[in-house]
């Protein structure tokens, strides 16, 4: 069961994946993830990402693909895997298409988990946050029993700049720019397959096992 798992911020592709690979017994493999652990075991692949990551620049494709590749080449991987974060650009995903030909593997699906923007926004502007405690909120999920106060200590709750609508529009934008040729080139190739991401998370789930039940 090889897997790429994506979808907007705000999607639910973080809980969709926990139960993906608890139900499952594949690796979740996110970038990551991926990159602390190459850093950690000091692999040379890992020592040149942490060099760019150090001066705060972006590492580069080769750095990166080298890194999934290694990664993907493991025993754990043997079922399957999940990837999440990666790939972000077609360049990337031509690459996982050589990577995974080589290892005689290749992708089962590309599940991509889609929700509305207009929704996506009011997921992600939801957030509320108490002045003097803390606590955090959220106006869809986890609503205050008193709008704009805190249930905690009556303190006043407040929208941080980060989740101002303007932001959050802006980030989804840019995300979906760049998820748009990604999906395109998965569509194509017969990989993709969409899940509607605004049912309840448990029903999202369900579709997502209908669509892995024929798998081994
Ligand atoms: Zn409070």
């Amino acid at each position: 069961m090889n897997l790429v798992l994506m979808g907007l911020p705000g999607a639910g592709k973080g809980t969709q994946a926990e139960k993906i690979v608890e139900k499952h017994h594949i690796p979740h493999i996110s970038t990551g993830d991926m990159f602390r652990a190459a850093i950690s075991e000091g692999t040379e692949l890992g020592l040149k990402a942490k060099a760019f990551m150090d001066k705060g620049e972006l590492v580069p494709d080769e750095v990166t693909i080298g890194i999934v590749r290694e990664r993907l080449g493991k025993g754990d991987c043997e079922k399957g895997f999940l990837l999440d974060g990666f790939p972000r650009t077609v360049a990337q995903a031509e690459a996982l298409e050589n990577i995974l030909a080589d290892l005689n593997k290749s992708i089962d699906y590309v599940i991509n988990i889609n929700v509305d923007q207009s929704i996506l926004t009011e997921r992600l502007t939801g957030r509320r946050i108490c002045k003097s405690c803390g606590a955090t909120y959220h106006l869809l999920f986890n609503p205050p029993s008193k709008t704009g106060v805190c249930d905690r200590c009556g303190g006043e709750l407040y929208q941080r700049a980060d989740d101002n609508e303007e932001t959050v529009k802006n980030r989804l934008e840019v995300n979906m720019n760049q998820a748009q040729p990604l999906l395109s080139f998965y569509k194509e190739k017969g990989y993709l397959r969409n899940i509607d991401g605004q049912q309840h998370i448990d029903k999202v789930f369900t579709d997502v096992e209908q669509l892995l039940g024929g798998l081994n």
